[in-house]
């Protein structure tokens, strides 16, 4: 990972009030890293924060979460923060199961609430290059040589 994150920014409806206050909070240091956001959620974080510059992709339900899988998969994503209504069922939950699935295939640092983003934005390697333990970047391994 370079030194700039690239990072998609993606909250259900019921959390997007959280991912919005986070994202104000930390806007200062978002500054300096690529972003990208379901359309939804995008909208609001720009009316928020005009000063950080976001590519919104498709509102969520409508294929943005796949679009953001699509990121993962191509190798363009660092980080994926996604605030997650874990109390109600959604019409794409198959979209989002499949989001967390790839975020773990592909060593993709992934927050789902805000004490995980914290923890994440606060790490000395957020502004850094950094290398996960044991070297690779995020490709995962060969599955045909697993089997
Ligand atoms: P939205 O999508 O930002 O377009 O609301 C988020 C989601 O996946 O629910």
């Amino acid at each position: 990972m370079e030194a700039s994150k690239r990072i998609a920014l993606v909250a259900h409806d019921s959390m997007k009030d959280q991912l919005l206050a986070w994202v104000r909070h930390n806007s200062g240091t978002l500054t300096a890293h690529q972003l990208w956001s379901t359309g939804t959620t995008g909208t609001k974080i720009k009316e928020a924060c005009p000063e950080l510059r976001v590519t919104a992709l498709k509102s969520g339900p409508l294929g943005g979460d796949q679009q953001v899988g699509a990121m993962i998969a191509d190798g363009a994503l660092d980080i994926l923060l996604f605030f997650t209504d874990a109390l109600s069922p959604h019409p794409h939950d198959a979209d989002v199961q499949a989001l967390t699935r790839l975020s773990t295939l592909y060593n993709v640092a992934l927050a789902t609430n805000r004490t995980t983003a914290d923890f994440l934005i606060t790490s000395p390697f957020f502004g850094k290059p950094f290398q996960p333990t044991g070297g690779g970047d995020g490709e995962p391994a060969d599955p045909d040589a697993q089997r």
